[in-house]
């Protein structure tokens, strides 16, 4: 089918970049298992390695099974291209690598999945790279923290724990003033609570770990492209606006226009730093995203239902939940997720560390583990576990306090979830 815009959302997380096979009719999308692909000849293999032509050479780079993944991400985000690679982690790298070099930062929001505090403001030291964390609700001290060696903005839609709901439009007025790209993590939403680059995001990112693939059986990211963002206006970005001696002098920004970046991404991310994603992975992410809307409809349903009931509870000090009326960020649903909060939030006990902690391990519908965006409902101590690498304040700010419980809720019965709850909290509380 063609992926007009015109078609829903729902038939394009079915259809959007597959087509029956060419070669055997396969109506599902193989699994192309194959590292290598047969050129038709030492011309043709000649304009491939050119990127003259486009197709496949080597797994690395290039995967039809892959390649239909990409295509429906980028579609159902809204962007002109993606790529995938091997982990949510991996796409923050490959959306970074062709922006930044040695002295340069970018100004990231204190409120972040705890890994990603972590690559930020310890690992890509080691690149030269910095980043500068500041608190994005104030929008002033975000555009005060840019500098001449600034070259990306970046968040999390809804931020993976504490339930915070970013204002992208605000933010992506701040990039743009200043001509940089805002770069969204948009793990924690989907695109079916919210599309980025519809606020003004330049890149956006996943893991496609979580909601995407949806069942726990995945490692995997992709960066999607807006295609909208001009890499040679302000100089600022010569891996896509000059010449790539690599490809003999060829540029990227000039050369494929809005697939600049994505192009970027396979012939120079995939090709050196090798994040490649594998193609069973890409077949298992392609059956979960068929239906991302209903499972994402369902999260939503009974996290606003298990968080209100958690929030009435007498051992239970707050929840934060955006999707709650009590929540300050209740009033940026309307605007930057519509369809809902999503299935993320985190419960404060009365009891402090030690009740949380009896509660993680009272409970047993839901697995102690770290993860989230499961069918399953999943929880973890983020201040003794995925947080644990960071400050005291650190953990604060990420909404990852000791008397916190992280809470991914699935997509089981809200009664039975409610149930597994109440008695692990009264053990908790005993
Ligand atoms: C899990 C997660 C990541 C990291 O993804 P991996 O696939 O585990 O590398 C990044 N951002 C958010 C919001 C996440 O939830």
């Amino acid at each position: 089918m063609s992926d007009a815009p015109s078609f829903g959302f729902d038939t394009l997380q079915i259809h959007a970049g597959s087509r029956p096979d060419p070669a055997t009719g396969a109506r599902q999308t193989p699994i192309y298992q194959t590292t290598a692909y047969v050129f038709r000849d030492a011309e043709h293999a000649a304009a491939l390695f050119n990127l003259q032509e486009v197709g496949y050479i080597y797994s690395r780079l290039t995967n039809p099974t892959v390649a239909v993944l990409q295509e429906r991400v980028a579609t159902l985000e809204g962007g002109a291209g993606a790529v995938c690679c091997s982990s949510g982690h991996a796409a923050q790298i490959m959306a970074l690598f062709p922006l930044m070099g040695p002295g340069k930062n970018v100004v990231v929001s204190t409120r972040l999945y705890g890994g990603t505090v972590t690559q930020f403001s310890q690992t890509i030291k080691r690149f030269g790279w910095s980043a500068k964390f500041v608190d994005f609700d104030d929008t002033d001290a975000v555009a005060a923290a840019i500098d001449d060696d600034t070259r990306a903005v970046f968040c999390e839609s809804i931020a993976n724990p504490g339930g915070y709901i970013t204002d992208l439009k605000a933010i992506a007025k701040v990039a743009d003033a200043a001509g940089l790209p805002l770069i969204v993590d948009n793990t924690s939403a989907t695109p079916y609570l919210c599309r980025p680059i519809e606020h003004g995001a330049t890149l956006v990112v996943h893991s496609l770990t979580k909601y995407l693939t949806g069942n726990g059986t995945v490692t995997g990211g992709v960066v999607v492209d807006s295609g909208t963002f001009d890499w040679a206006a302000s100089g600022k970005f010569p891996s896509l606006s000059e010449p790539e001696p690599a490809y003999h002098g060829l540029k990227f920004a000039e050369t494929f226009g809005p697939l600049a970046f994505t192009f970027h991404g396979i012939a120079i991310g995939l090709r050196d730093l090798g994040m490649t994603l594998n193609p069973q992975a890409a077949h298992y992410t392609l059956m979960g995203i068929e239906t991302l809307s209903l499972r994402m409809e369902r999260h939503v349903q009974n996290a606003v239902e298990v968080a209100g009931w958690l929030e009435g509870h007498d051992a239970v000090a707050g929840v934060t939940y955006a999707g709650l009326p009590s929540s300050p960020y209740h009033g940026r649903v309307k605007t930057i997720c519509p369809k809902g909060a999503g299935g993320l939030f985190t419960v404060k006990l009365k009891g402090g560390y030690e009740a949380c902690v009896k509660f993680v391990d009272s409970l047993e519908i839901f697995s102690h583990v770290a993860n989230l965006g499961d069918t399953r409902s999943l929880v973890i101590h983020s201040a003794s576990t995925t947080h644990r690498q960071l400050t005291p304040e650190q953990q604060e700010a990420a909404g990852a306090a000791p008397d916190v419980v992280r809470i991914s809720i699935g997509i089981e019965d809200a009664k039975d979830l409610i149930a597994d709850l109440d008695q692990a909290l009264a053990k908790a509380s005993a």
